[in-house]
């Protein structure tokens, strides 16, 4: 499907690996001119030769961390105006309830809800001005559905989601379109180090460990980053123009509600 966004530029944040690399190289896919971004320049210089060996777009890549104040200057300043923006983070650490401090949870806003913020106050008005933009954050379904060893997300997660309710609804007149982008378990780095966390925890192996979240995943499988990826990109397109401040579940299933 043609997605209509070809020549469209896009700052992908956290996009060197997993679920954010493949925001980055689905919109690549559709001709979308990328800023990509993430901590380590390796991976990230090894991702955007990548996108531009296959797809041939324009790729700039900035190693900061988007978290850090001086970190997501530099990255906005290299991006200037976008079209589209795909916040992404690292997640908070999993953990018991009682263990979390006040520091703790300023960690977990600062990545989780104030940076997605701070792109969006900054990058806003100029799609705005323009009369067209996209915006995706990339969540968690533990904002529907809440994961209790991941308080810390959850929380962090459910403010952004509240900000993007409202906000979401001020700037569609001006064509701009605001959504969150739910992941349930797919097969990342990230998934990788949760697993880590319950084989230790439960005294099992990892592969065992996989096996039984994969159990109650109704798809039986983690999801990949392609097809994430991919349902990014179609949230980016013009024929997503109506989809207005909502929460996309992406997780085979494993959320076991109607609504
Ligand atoms: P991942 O595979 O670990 O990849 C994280 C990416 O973000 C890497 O490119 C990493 O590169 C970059 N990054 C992390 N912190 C950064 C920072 N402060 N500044 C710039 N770049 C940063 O993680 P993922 O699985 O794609 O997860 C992405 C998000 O989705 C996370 O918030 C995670 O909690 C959430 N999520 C994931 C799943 C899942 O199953 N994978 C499920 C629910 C929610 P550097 O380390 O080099 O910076």
């Amino acid at each position: 499907m043609d997605l209509g966004i070809k020549g469209k530029r896009a700052l992908v944040a956290a996009s060197s690996k997993g679920l954010g690399r493949g925001c980055a190289m689905a919109l690549a896919e559709a001709g979308v001119d990328l800023v990509l971004n993430a901590r380590t320049a390796g991976p990230l210089e090894d991702t955007a030769a990548e996108i531009r060996d296959h797809f041939g777009v324009e790729v700039t890549a900035v190693a900061a961390d988007i978290v850090s104040e001086e970190g997501r200057a530099e990255v906005l300043a290299a991006a200037g105006d976008v079209d589209i923006l795909v916040t992404n983070a690292g997640g908070p650490p999993p953990g018991l309830w009682s263990d979390w401090e006040r520091d703790d949870f300023i960690k977990a806003l600062d990545g989780n809800m104030l940076t997605p913020i701070a792109l969006m106050k900054t990058l806003l008005p100029g799609m705005i001005d323009r009369g067209w933009g996209r915006v995706v954050n990339i969540t968690s379904g533990s904002v529907k559905a809440p994961i209790a060893l991941l308080g810390l997300s959850n929380a962090a997660r459910a403010g952004l989601t509240g900000y993007v309710a409202g906000t979401s609804r001020q700037v569609a007149q001006h064509g701009v379109n605001i959504n969150n982008l739910l992941p349930g378990i797919h097969a990342t780095d990230r998934a990788i180090s949760l697993d880590q966390g319950v084989s230790k925890a439960q005294g099992i192996s990892m592969e065992q460990a996989k096996a039984n979240r994969e159990a109650t995943i109704p798809a039986r499988r983690y999801g990949t980053a392609e097809e994430f990826g991919q349902t990014c990109a179609f949230l980016c397109s013009q024929q997503a123009g109506f989809i207005v401040g909502q929460n996309i579940v992406h997780d085979g299933g494993a959320i076991n509600a109607t609504l």
